[in-house]
């Protein structure tokens, strides 16, 4: 049995007054049961946020991490300190830091074997373009990406995947239920095998606007195991019900 999991990505957004308005709504809503929730902060608050969520149902993660341990890399953050300061999850591989960052499947795979060395649980993003997808490729990509990422791995404890389309982020379009459902069946036979995971017990989420009036239909689907959400985490309400939706 996969225990349904909904996350928060919450980009570069956030100041000291909004986290702890957000915090302080999402840590006072009930949690229901059956369903793991976490948010990812940006790096500057994410002390603040494991104060605020410190004895409550919510986890919090980090939305990146360097692939090095540690030494002279300005601006880096090492997994080994996020799990220093309390963090559980780290998001590897969101596909903004790969079109923005130019992070290449060999750099997902360093970050993902960092994060697992310092006891993270590690969500790692895959998916396609618009273009891919329409040249009939959404598959190949997925496979390679996953591959690339998990190939040299012997092992990986507590991983979870994202199967999130680029075309649907952010941009108010979802892949619908079923186009979501085949891609996740897809992903758990590529995972047999892959870093001695189990497709059947691996949780795959999806990602790509979901909001709480799509999240029930989506979280409907046999192997979708709960969300990943950006824009929709951003208020309470709103986060609360998809993790509704999930329950
Ligand atoms: C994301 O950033 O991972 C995401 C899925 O964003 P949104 O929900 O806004 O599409």
């Amino acid at each position: 049995m996969r225990q349904r999991l909904v996350v928060g990505n919450w980009k570069m957004h956030g100041s000291r007054d909004s986290v702890h308005a957000l915090l302080t709504d999402l840590v006072a809503a009930p949690a229901p049961g059956g369903v793991g929730v976490a948010v990812c902060p940006t790096y500057l608050h994410i002390h603040q946020a494991l104060s605020l969520c410190a004895g409550s149902a919510v986890a919090v993660g980090a939305q990146d991490c360097s692939a090095q341990e540690e030494g002279a890399f300005t601006g880096e953050v090492a997994a080994a300190m996020l799990a220093d300061a309390g963090c559980q999850w780290v998001i590897i591989g969101h596909s903004e830091r790969r079109q923005y960052h130019a992070e290449s499947d060999a750099l997902v795979a360093a970050k993902l074997a960092a994060a697992l060395g310092a006891g993270l649980q590690p969500i790692l993003c895959v998916g396609e373009t618009r273009e891919q997808r329409e040249a009939g490729d959404a598959q190949g990509v997925v496979a390679a990406q996953l591959k690339g990422a998990l190939g040299e791995l012997v092992s990986a404890p507590g991983l979870v995947v994202a199967y999130e389309p680029v075309w649907a982020i952010g941009t108010g379009l979802t892949a619908t239920p079923g186009e979501a459902q085949s891609m996740h069946a897809f992903i758990r036979g590529e995972l047999d095998g892959l870093a001695g995971l189990d497709g059947d017990t691996t949780r795959v989420l999806y990602g790509g606007s979901v909001k709480a009036d799509n999240a029930g239909e989506l979280f409907a689907q046999q192997d979708i195991d709960g969300a990943l959400v950006g824009g929709a985490s951003l208020k309470a309400a709103d986060f609360q019900a998809i993790v509704n939706a999930a329950a």
